[in-house]
């Protein structure tokens, strides 16, 4: 291994690539990680030195806070590559807030922007040859933070450690999506961590989210815990209604996730003069608009799919379809928005990084 530093960042490089052992037509989302990793150390009430390293292991005593008490939050971005062999992020400085603002909610220390800037772009740098450029594929970047300090006493952790791993991946979802309205069970709460990027968020859901795959639907759309008379997001993806012409979506809120590309969506919808309200949707209401034919279109909106058109929502064991539209807004937002990521056309809006 030889050892060297940027500025602020400590690099140990691989002896050798792991690359060619990789099958990239046949990638499991997630389940593959690049050669490089980034870790950081928070002790005695600061960061340590920021290291890349090779991926691997890592040792934590049993007692480690993150295991009893789930003191962890997470981002989920992702990088690509264009026809040229450029690579680009697509607005990283959201997560970078993101993060920062998930860990205050968790009385987690919020870590240093340009630290965070400067490993995103030596990790992609130093591991550039695993971002594979044409459709679909992408590198999904998952930077994370969770306590560390060995103790069940049930109290914030005075350790962490911040990381960053990379996975190849190709397309998320295969198809348009069936999801089922939560009538039951909640993801978020008034007051509660629904607006922050917590592990145990996703663990919450993912008991719901078998029952309804035992039904045949693939996500559930979460409503609100108070009566489970608002819509809210879809799994783990901001979502969108279409009812004539106009886009219809949750505000954002304490209970919901303030997604990078449910912005992105409205920016273009904006700019397109498609008209977006952001406003609580009732199921009722959009129950209603599915009988008289005013519900067009119903897609979620995040890192990992882009935009997942669904094409049946069951609520009250009722299954409404969602007939195709020739002039898409799923589609015509996923072109627009993948172009952009993918330096395909301009970039009005200074997206890409
Ligand atoms: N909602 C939840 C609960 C999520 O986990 C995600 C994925 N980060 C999103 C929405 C979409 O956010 P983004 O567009 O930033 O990926």
């Amino acid at each position: 291994m030889n050892s060297s530093t940027t500025e602020k960042i400590k690099i140990q490089k691989a002896d050798k690539s792991r690359i060619d052992q990789v099958d990239f037509e046949n990638l499991v989302f997630g389940n593959v990680f690049s050669d490089h990793m980034f870790e950081c150390d928070y002790k005695d009430g600061s960061w340590q030195t920021p290291t890349i390293r090779p991926y691997g292991s890592i040792t934590l005593s049993p007692a480690a806070k993150v295991f009893h008490y789930g003191q962890a939050v997470f981002e989920g971005m992702k990088a690509f590559k264009d026809e040229d062999g450029k690579v680009w992020l697509f607005r990283p400085d959201q997560n970078a807030k993101r993060i920062n603002k998930s860990s205050v909610r968790l009385a987690i220390p919020e870590f240093p922007e340009e630290i965070f800037f400067e490993a995103l772009t030596t990790l992609v740098k130093m591991d550039r040859d695993w971002v594979k450029s044409g459709e679909g594929n992408s590198l999904y970047i998952r930077p994370f933070v969770f306590a560390t300090q060995a103790g069940v006493g049930a109290s914030p952790s005075t350790e962490y450690k911040f990381m960053i791993l990379m996975s190849p991946v190709r397309a998320y979802y295969a198809g348009d999506i069936q999801v089922e309205i939560a009538e039951h069970y909640s993801r978020s709460a008034n007051g509660g961590v629904g607006a922050a990027k917590a592990a145990g968020n996703y663990a919450a859901q993912f008991f719901p989210t078998n029952l309804a795959r035992e039904k045949g639907f693939q996500q559930i759309i979460w409503t609100d815990a108070s009566n489970h008379e608002y819509l809210e997001e879809a799994g783990t993806m901001n979502v969108f209604f279409r009812v004539n012409d106009t886009l219809l979506t949750a505000p954002i809120s304490d209970r919901i996730l303030d997604g990078v590309t449910r912005k992105s969506v409205i920016a273009l919808a904006k700019r397109d003069n498609i008209a977006v309200e952001e406003r609580r949707v009732l199921v009722s209401e959009i129950v209603e608009a599915s009988k008289n034919g005013s519900l067009k279109e119903i897609f979620g909106a995040g890192t990992a799919a882009v935009i997942s058109p669904i094409n049946a929502f069951s609520f009250q064991n009722t299954t409404h379809n969602l007939e195709k539209q020739d002039d898409s807004y799923a589609v015509k937002f996923k072109k627009e928005l993948t172009d952009i990521q993918r330096n395909r056309c301009e970039d009005p809006f200074n997206w890409r990084f």
